[in-house]
């Protein structure tokens, strides 16, 4: 589904991305991880569009998409927590994940009144899914935290993405939220695939069919979980750190 073949980013001095790649099939979770710096979010922000990559090719469900606009990856089947849509604080959570579909319709408003219906039903899905139904009505400020990042995952679900990107979709949570935000992501599977930037090893070994581990701009390791906790290269560097 994506490709992303030796990606580099140069800021200034700086060599964020040193020819790291990316592969993920079809309704696969894959996991990124790595040190503080080893250019995670760079590399997930080329492959939504909000960074150009100095080198390298991104190819999305067959298409080249390297010098495609974040709006076209996301009409494409691409979807970004936190850049495509984002929650406002005083709208309520059923107003917030219309407007997450309603962006996806090219005729905006006149399309908004004329398939309410249906776009009612989904909105309704995508809370109870995210077990914010009964909060539908309250405005989006009123939310804990956890419950807000599960607010803008329905949000980037809600146009039903080919493609999910999260990057640290945990931060901050509980460990009972981290825990509950594995069992609202299991069911996605399915439907897309997702690729997931996490510090919690515990939390992406359960979700996770891959992991790309980078480090200093480049990919160190990519397999399974087991052949990632097995791995010399992977170990050396946890342990260098430790
Ligand atoms: P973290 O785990 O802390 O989130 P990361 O793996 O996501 O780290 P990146 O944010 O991709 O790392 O950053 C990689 C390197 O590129 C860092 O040294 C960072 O300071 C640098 N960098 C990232 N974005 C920019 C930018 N817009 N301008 C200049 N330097 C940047
Ligand atoms: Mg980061």
């Amino acid at each position: 589904l994506l490709e992303a073949c030796g990606l580099k980013k140069i800021f200034g001095k700086l060599t964020a991305l040193n020819g790291a790649e990316l592969i993920v099939q079809p309704n696969e979770f894959h996991g990124l991880i790595g040190p503080n710096g080893s250019g995670k979010s760079t590399m997930m922000k080329c492959i939504a569009g909000a960074e150009v990559p100095t080198e390298g090719r991104v190819t999305f469900d067959g298409q080249d998409i390297t010098a495609a606009s974040p709006a076209e990856r996301a009409r494409s089947g691409m979807s970004l927590k936190f850049q495509i849509t984002s929650v406002l604080p005083a709208l309520t959570l059923y107003d917030n994940v219309l407007l997450a579909l309603q962006g996806q319709t090219a005729l905006g408003k006149l399309m908004f009144s004329r398939t309410r219906g249906l776009l009612h039903d989904k909105v309704m899905a995508m809370l109870e899914q995210f077990r914010l139904v009964d909060r539908a009505g309250e405005p989006a400020a009123a939310l804990s935290h956890g419950q807000q990042q599960w607010l803008e995952i329905a949000m980037a679900l809600a146009p039903e993405p080919k493609l999910l990107l999260l990057d640290e979709p945990t931060g901050g949570m509980s460990l009972e939220e981290r825990r509950v935000t594995g069992e609202l992501l299991e069911p996605i599977k399915s439907r897309c695939s997702l690729v997931i930037v996490e510090h919690d090893l515990d939390f992406i070994r359960d979700i996770c069919d891959r992991l790309t581990v980078l480090d200093q701009g480049a990919v160190l390791d990519t397999g399974s979980i087991e052949q990632i906790q097995a791995s010399p290269k992977v170990q050396e560097v946890y342990l260098r750190r430790a």
